[in-house]
């Protein structure tokens, strides 16, 4: 299995590179040559499996012959392990045909744990076998950042550095980033937004002189590995409704479109997928472009769910890419263009992207009222991303067609607006109860390329 970047000038790569890289030379992103198949017989043969066997068999063409299949067994039964509940990805009910897949029960509270944890053991298994070190660095609007150092604290072949947004973080997104005390980790508030956090880290993998000096590894949304970890359950899922007899939608609150690419890599392997949405909040790019107004960068406004206050939606290029028919050289094009503010999305490729994806947003208001509706029609407690989905799903949703609103974070994530929409407090659960006690440590730097890599260089253990 081969690794083609998106702006088509990069070297191909297996899996393993791929994955160890993150972002391609070329400034593309890495997507399979080809799409491996799962027939309707592999699909239902999905039934009752526990969620690590699905993880296996969903995952494993992808891999190729990287990770032998004891090595690939047992990297996901232990990113699993320290999950909150059995199912991993449990489905509960909304409404009749209406379901949440909750995807909150990782160590961080949010669903960047069910990559984030699995290519952890995988780098650990790599580098080990490569006698290599590499120093991670990532950008995040919270959950990433999070997710990566729990998932890389005191692997003893990596350093991790995160990028966060001084201040536009949830007390408890920036808690989990700054309390962990292995020294492999190093939090960085810096004084910028998370688009100027991940121009910053885009900037460092495009300096070669740098990237390969301190031996650069991606973990951000854009690397491969973990948009396949996230297609596991959309399979499980669909699974347990009925798949593949019978079809099913789903709404995915979306940012980076990392997650809602996982769906579309599902449907493409042959999951029976009726619709996908796409849900915003008032940072609503994605559902503007997908309305036919092109692509244009605007001012992102702080919203109560911060981990989906974006602009430049980087997953949204690999989508481009099979829009414009795998033409590496227009995708640069176009990431040419959005570099100056934004582009124009060709008539053909705009009917492919709407026959893949539905989409639409809800207001901060609608949000805050889906959370008190959701509270009392069903007992259920969102976060305020899950809300945003569950509003859109509400609206798009075919009565007839089971669909499934994925649930991203946990309410104690986000406890101030969840607290101002139901009058509850989300309490963390037992295992990190004492989080708002530990002791903090992060290093607050100016939003300024040379700042942030002088700062990695002096920090990476030699
Ligand atoms: C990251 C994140 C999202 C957005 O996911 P993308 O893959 O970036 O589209 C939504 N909700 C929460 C809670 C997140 O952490």
């Amino acid at each position: 299995m081969k690794y083609i970047s998106t702006r088509g000038s990069a070297p191909e790569l297996s899996f393993e590179e791929a994955m160890l890289t993150g972002l391609a030379r070329d400034g593309g992103l890495y997507v399979p040559a080809e799409i491996p198949q799962m027939d309707p017989d592999d699909i239902a043969a999905l039934a009752g499996l526990s969620y690590e066997e699905t993880a296996f068999r969903v995952m494993r063409p992808f891999v190729g012959d990287c990770f032998s299949d004891q090595e690939f067994r047992a990297a996901i039964d232990r990113a699993y392990a320290g999950f909150g509940h059995a199912a991993r990805a449990p489905l509960v009910q909304l409404a009749p045909n209406h379901f949440l897949l909750e995807l909150f029960h990782g160590p961080t509270l949010a669903f960047k744990d069910f990559a984030m944890q699995l290519i952890g053991q995988l780098f650990q298994v790599a580098l080990e076998r490569r006698a290599e070190r590499v120093t991670i660095v990532g950008a995040t609007s919270g959950d990433t950042g999070s997710a990566a150092i729990e998932a890389f604290k005191g692997l003893n072949n990596v350093d991790v550095f995160i990028l966060f947004p001084h201040g536009r973080v949830s007390e408890v997104q920036r808690r989990q980033m700054t309390t962990p005390t292995e020294t492999n980790v190093h939090a960085l508030a810096v004084d910028g937004d998370f688009d100027d956090c991940q121009a910053a880290l885009k900037a460092m993998f495009n300096d070669f002189a740098f990237r390969d000096g301190v031996r650069l590894a991606g973990v951000n949304s854009i690397n491969w590995a973990r948009v396949l970890a996230q297609v596991v359950y959309y399979f499980s899922s669909a699974v347990s409704l009925g798949a593949p007899h019978r079809k099913i939608s789903f709404t995915v609150p979306t940012g980076n479109f990392g997650d809602i690419f996982a769906g579309y890599i599902a449907k493409r392997m042959g999951l029976p997928v009726e619709r996908l949405v796409v849900a915003t909040n008032q940072n609503d790019i994605l559902h503007r472009c997908l309305s036919g107004q092109g692509y244009h960068k605007g001012p992102t406004q702080p919203s109560i769910s911060p981990s989906m206050d974006i602009q430049v939606s980087s997953n949204f290029e690999r989508a481009l890419f099979d829009a414009y028919g795998r033409d590496g050289s227009a995708v640069a094009q176009l990431m040419e263009e959005l570099a100056a503010g934004g582009f124009d999305v060709s008539q053909g490729a705009l009917e492919f992207l709407r026959e893949q994806f539905q989409s639409g947003r809800a207001s901060e208001d609608e949000t805050l009222a889906t959370i008190t509706d959701t509270l009392h029609t069903s007992t259920e407690l969102l976060c305020p991303h899950s809300a945003v989905g569950v509003k859109v799903a509400n609206d798009l949703r075919d009565p007839a067609v089971p669909m499934i609103a994925l649930a991203t974070a946990h309410p104690a994530k986000f406890p101030a607006a969840v607290e101002q929409a139901s009058g509850r407090h989300p309490a963390l659960p037992p295992r990190m109860s004492d989080l708002y006690d530990r002791p903090e440590r992060v290093h607050r730097i100016a939003n300024d390329l040379d700042a942030l890599k002088n700062h990695i260089r002096g920090h990476i253990a030699k």
